[in-house]
């Protein structure tokens, strides 16, 4: 008999076929058992009828708990009021484990920290599924829409000895007679050197930050996009941020809006997302929240308040472009008309999201960039390699990280980032 999965059921209807999963579900009347199966493709009930699969059969059916795994032989019948059109009237059913436990994951109104703790079995709920499925759409049209264009993947370390982004959340590692080494924050600088091989390429990784703040959009260990292309400047790089956070809402849209719907997710909002996306100074931005009764000044990067009340405006993600030099990383490019402030934006996510890209044109002059190297007490014979890079056929370029978390977080409208990754490594936890 063949085994099919439960998306592809539909296909199936009046044959005979054997299902691979788990129960989810169960309610027994004394002649008939009522099954809610599981197969991570999708959930369907399984009617188990006394006269049709015998006495044995039954009883089997009657000492299945929640989570068990089991194999059920039937025929597959459309049932209109079901999800997903069909249900399965069983002829056979095979436990392949019976917990002798309860599932510890039964009642609705569970801790957050109570589930992460069983991250590993919360992992199985319906919401979870969906979640994880719209995080796997989010990476495929991430990689999808990049070798659309001819990019090349270019995968970059976990391990470097070079800063790339502030001092203050680095991982050290000791390493062998090297001595100290660093979890990688972001693989930009490697990625610098890979666009004057490879002219336009990206990395999808993970990336460690000793975050020490607690709030809902920040992990200890996130994945990011980066991109970075030679010759690019400032404007091309708004625009390849632009199509491509665009690409991500039309592919979700296309591949996997029941799941956006399964968990409550007000689809109506991403398809109000449109191209060309708003944009604002970052100058403007602080005489609008100043405005707002914010008390920020010219210099201070924007907290996660202050992005939340700028991007609620829109309904699409909002670039926020040249910020002052000070509130930014050491390697971005001055604006030739006004050299306070450098060529780069955030891109904020509407519905309050924050930042999902930090983005900017890299300084591409030799001199410029150890300048700015000292001026921020960076080791400059770290960097040897990276200053090499201005050394030989320098030319400009741009590029940007996007967050992987943020970016789901949003599209799924999650109230917190650790539900946007299987394991979330936040502050205080990284069991399981
Ligand atoms: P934020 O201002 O939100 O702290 P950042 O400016 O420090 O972010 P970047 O260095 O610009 O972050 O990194 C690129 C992207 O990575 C950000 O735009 C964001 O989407 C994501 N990101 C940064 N830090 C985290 C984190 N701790 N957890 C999850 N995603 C993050
Ligand atoms: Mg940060
Ligand atoms: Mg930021
Ligand atoms: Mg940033």
């Amino acid at each position: 008999m063949e085994w099919v999965y439960i998306k592809d059921l539909k296909n199936y209807i009046g044959q005979d076929i054997e299902l691979r999963g788990w129960v989810r579900r169960k309610r027994s009347s004394g002649k008939i058992t009522f099954v809610e199966m599981r197969d991570g493709t999708g959930f369907v009930q399984v009617v188990i009828e006394k006269s049709i699969v015998g006495d044995e059969n039954f009883e089997k059916a009657d000492k299945l708990r929640l989570e068990s795994s089991l194999i059920v032989r039937g025929k597959v019948r459309s049932d209109e009021r079901a999800p997903n059109g069909v249900e399965i009237l069983a002829n056979e059913v095979v436990p392949v484990q019976i917990p002798t436990e309860d599932f510890p994951i039964q009642k609705p109104d569970h801790s957050i920290e109570y589930l992460m703790e069983h991250r590993h079995l919360w992992l199985r709920a319906k919401r979870q599924f969906h979640i994880l499925r719209i995080r796997d759409a989010v990476i495929k049209a991430i990689r999808k829409f990049y070798w659309e264009r001819d990019f090349v993947q270019v995968d970059t370390p976990i391990f470097t000895g070079a800063i790339g982004e502030t001092a203050g959340n680095l991982f050290e590692v000791d390493y062998f007679d090297y001595g100290k080494v660093y979890l990688t924050q972001t693989g930009q600088l490697y990625l610098e050197a890979a666009c004057m091989a490879l002219g336009k390429v990206f990395n999808l990784g993970p990336t460690f930050r000793a975050e020490k703040s607690k709030t809902r959009r920040h992990l200890i260990e996130f994945w990011m996009n980066e991109a970075e292309v030679a010759y690019y400047e400032h404007e091309d790089n708004v625009k390849l941020q632009e199509d491509l956070v665009y690409y991500i809402v039309q592919y979700v849209l296309n591949n996997v809006y029941d799941d956006l719907v399964a968990i409550g997710r007000d689809v109506s909002k991403l398809e109000k997302v449109q191209k060309p996306f708003p944009r604002m100074t970052y100058t403007e931005a602080v005489k609008f929240l100043q405005k707002q009764g914010f008390d920020i000044k010219w210099g201070d990067d924007f907290g996660g308040d202050e992005e939340t009340v700028l991007a609620k405006q829109f309904d699409s993600p909002l670039f926020v472009t040249h910020y002052p030099r000070q509130a930014k990383a050491f390697y971005m490019q001055p604006d030739p008309n006004n050299p306070e402030v450098v060529l780069c934006d955030d891109l904020l996510a509407p519905e309050g999201y924050g930042e999902i890209i930090g983005a900017s044109q890299r300084i591409h002059d030799y001199d410029l960039m150890v300048e700015r190297l000292k001026e921020n007490n960076l080791p400059v014979e770290k960097y040897d390699w990276y200053l090499d890079l201005r050394k030989f056929g320098s030319v400009p370029h741009s590029g940007f990280g996007l967050g992987v978390e943020r970016t789901i977080a949003w599209i799924a409208s999650l109230e917190h980032i650790r539900e946007a990754i299987p394991f979330a490594r936040t502050l205080y936890r990284v069991h399981p």
